[in-house]
């Protein structure tokens, strides 16, 4: 059977593994982690460097294609992976997205409304973007960033020192704040032959910028969610992206503004496990591997709750509630390391 290398070995990369595996193929996981979660679902995982030239190209050669897990991946890793074998999504949708400049410019030519933003390489970039953005607003690190990491508010022209101390030198982005009346993402998938599946809405809530809940349906007009779902098969189509993305956005009330993009199976995506016949891990395995996309229509009204250090100490009340239960085989619970998720039907 046919082999899919997956880079990155955490609770997407296992969550992508197991699909993988119930599809028929044979899973490669390269990770640096010795303990991380994707190994023990895995047929084969390398621990290595994302520098160990080797170790990456021996991981190429054993695959049929290469997808990932995350997009944060040293460019000069790709290029050798490269040249060997495909890499599904795009390094056009992973050099878009790994920089939040490179992301909001994107979107911005493509016609989708964003919050207004700047670049910051220095503090007189940053006092320059406040007199344009004012405040409040967010500073953000461009790259590497996730659950809210790197990010700086700034609620009044007083706060500019230290929020600049945040970046730690690093370049950056200003971002107006958007006062949001809501969040939601649209996960969707393009195929090999181009065509396009959209899961539903979901209505995300966050909590110190981690993902906390997925509603579904979100609450949206008629006009909004189909304007949302129009949007990302946009992007989808601009990147000539094959596999599944997630598409974060404000519900504003100067309308629907894009928050970032996502290059891969996405957290607020977790409730088509529940919620769909074809869930987002079995899409983007699909996806990446030439298969015809599946039938991603929600059935069900679902609440996905994801499960964060300390929330493991409720297991033994969620496991009698009739929640479907995902834990993603971490060996330490740690404050705000995401553990698991559950699923719940809302009857
Ligand atoms: P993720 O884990 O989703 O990748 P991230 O670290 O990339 O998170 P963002 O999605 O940019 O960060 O921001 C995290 C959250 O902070 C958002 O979901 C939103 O609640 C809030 N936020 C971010 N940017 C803005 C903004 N410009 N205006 C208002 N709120 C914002
Ligand atoms: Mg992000
Ligand atoms: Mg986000």
């Amino acid at each position: 059977g046919a082999t899919i290398g997956i880079l990155g070995g955490g609770q997407l990369g296992r969550m992508l593994a197991m699909a993988a595996a119930r599809l028929g193929f044979h899973v490669h996981i390269y990770d640096p982690d010795q303990g991380c979660p994707s190994a023990e679902v895995a047929q084969r995982t390398t621990h290595a460097t994302y520098e160990d030239a080797d170790a990456l190209r021996a991981f190429a050669q054993s695959v049929d294609v290469v997808t990932y897990e995350f997009e944060n991946i040293p460019p000069a890793a790709l290029d050798l992976i490269e040249a060997v074998v495909p890499i599904r999504p795009n390094r056009r949708a992973l050099a878009t997205s790994r920089d939040r400049l490179t992301e909001k410019t994107f979107l911005h030519e493509l016609g989708l409304g964003t919050a207004r933003f700047a670049a910051v390489d220095d503090e007189d970039d940053l006092l320059a973007a406040l007199a344009v953005i004012g405040t409040p607003s967010i500073l953000k690190t461009r790259t590497l960033g996730y659950d809210g990491k790197g990010q700086a508010r700034i609620m009044s022209p007083g706060e500019t020192n230290s929020a600049y101390a945040q970046m730690g030198g690093r370049p950056a982005i200003l971002e107006g704040f958007v006062s949001f009346d809501r969040e939601i993402s649209v996960i969707a998938a393009r195929g090999l032959d181009g065509s396009v599946a959209a899961y539903d809405p979901g209505e995300n809530v966050h909590e110190g910028g981690i993902l906390r809940t997925t509603t579904v349906p979100a609450r949206l007009s008629p006009t909004m969610r189909s304007d949302a779902v129009l949007a990302a098969a946009r992007i989808l189509n601009a990147l000539d992206y094959v596999g599944v993305l997630g598409v974060e956005f404000f519900v504003a009330p100067q309308g629907l503004l894009v928050n970032e993009i996502a290059p891969r199976v996405h957290n607020s995506g977790h409730w088509t496990e529940a919620g769909c016949l074809v869930d987002q891990f079995e899409q983007h395995i699909r996806a990446v591997s030439g298969l015809p996309l599946g039938d991603g229509s929600r059935h069900a009204d679902v609440v996905m709750e994801n499960l964060i250090g300390d929330d493991m100490d409720r297991l033994p009340d969620l496991l009698k509630e009739g929640a479907r239960l995902h834990l993603y085989g971490k060996a330490e619970t740690r404050d705000g390391r995401k553990m698991g998720h559950v699923n719940r039907l809302r009857r």
